[in-house]
């Protein structure tokens, strides 16, 4: 395993990554990218380890579980500028305006330091998948660019609906800049919020962790 400082937060703490695996495909696993959605950092942190224990064949995974390290720490969606970094990143419908005054996009695109990290990461590697783990009230996997034959394993097996929008915009979200811009599949995975955090554990790890074989 490499642990590696992606950058830094608005505070000054590590950005952490974990590198596990080898192989030429290269996939990137996100949590804590919104700080008060702790079951998406607790399950990133859970299929890490199961990862590190049994590495998945000719794969290698780059785990953030913290990517909002200090809206973590301080229990909120925003980072510490108030910004949502999942509204604050350049992509072509980004816009200063924002579209629900719960998600602030920053003042221009890509201006926080966590995403500054996250697309200087994203533009330097190249990428087969990504997966941002997330929680909401309604559970459901958010796809963005040719997310198949994951997604349908996926659903087929946790039940969770497969959606190519939140029903709502979310102009300057991971999913367009990377699913719809890049060409890099993308699956923002919504799972219940509020759930004990050991039982999503036991009803996603086995699953999301066999379809990391089939990227
Ligand atoms: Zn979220």
């Amino acid at each position: 395993m490499i642990l590696t400082t992606l950058g830094t937060s608005h505070l000054g703490l590590p950005i952490l990554s974990y590198q596990i695996g080898s192989g030429k495909k290269h996939a990137l696993i996100l949590g804590g990218v919104h700080g008060d959605e702790i079951e998406g950092a607790a399950f990133v942190y859970a299929l890490l380890e199961k990862c590190r224990s049994q590495p998945v064949d000719g794969l290698k995974i780059t785990f953030i579980p913290t990517f909002n390290v200090d809206g973590v720490l301080l229990k909120t969606r925003v980072n510490a500028r108030g910004v949502d970094l999942n509204r604050n990143l350049p992509t072509s419908d980004w816009k200063k305006e924002a579209f629900n005054p719960r998600y602030p996009p920053g003042e221009t695109a890509n201006s926080e330091n966590e995403n500054q990290a996250l697309t200087t990461f994203i533009n330097s590697h190249k990428l087969d998948f990504i997966f941002s783990f997330h929680s909401f009230s309604k559970f459901l996997l958010n796809v963005n660019g040719n997310c198949e034959p994951i997604a349908s394993f996926i659903h087929k097996n946790t039940g969770y609906p497969i959606e190519e929008s939140m029903g709502y915009p979310t102009p300057g979200c991971l999913g367009t800049y990377t699913g719809l811009e890049k060409g890099i599949p993308t699956i923002t995975y919504e799972l219940e919020r509020g759930k004990e955090i050991p039982v999503l554990i036991s009803q996603h790890l086995e699953t999301v962790y066999k379809s990391l074989s089939l990227i």
